[in-house]
């Protein structure tokens, strides 16, 4: 039985932002990614290239990067 192992995409982000709450600087992280596979099509039907991929992960950084974020402990002080 052969496996298929699709071509992992990613891209990795770090910021650096103000926590909402107690307005201490924070570090976050995250892996964005896609799979190079039949599957993975855009919306007019074509299988997505890894140039295509990456862009949109670069688009999904950008819009996390823009998130606010707060420290899990003071997210539950908040309420
Ligand atoms: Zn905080």
């Amino acid at each position: 039985m052969p496996t298929y192992t699709f071509e992992k995409v990613e891209l990795y982000g770090e910021k650096r932002v103000k926590c909402t709450v107690c307005g201490k600087a924070m570090k976050r992280r995250t892996t964005v990614y896609q799979t190079l596979n039949p599957f993975n099509k855009t919306d007019d039907g074509k299988v997505k290239s890894r140039s295509q991929i990456l862009a949109e992960l670069r688009v999904k950084l950008d819009a996390w990067r823009g998130q606010a974020e707060t420290h899990a402990k003071c997210e539950g002080d908040a309420s």
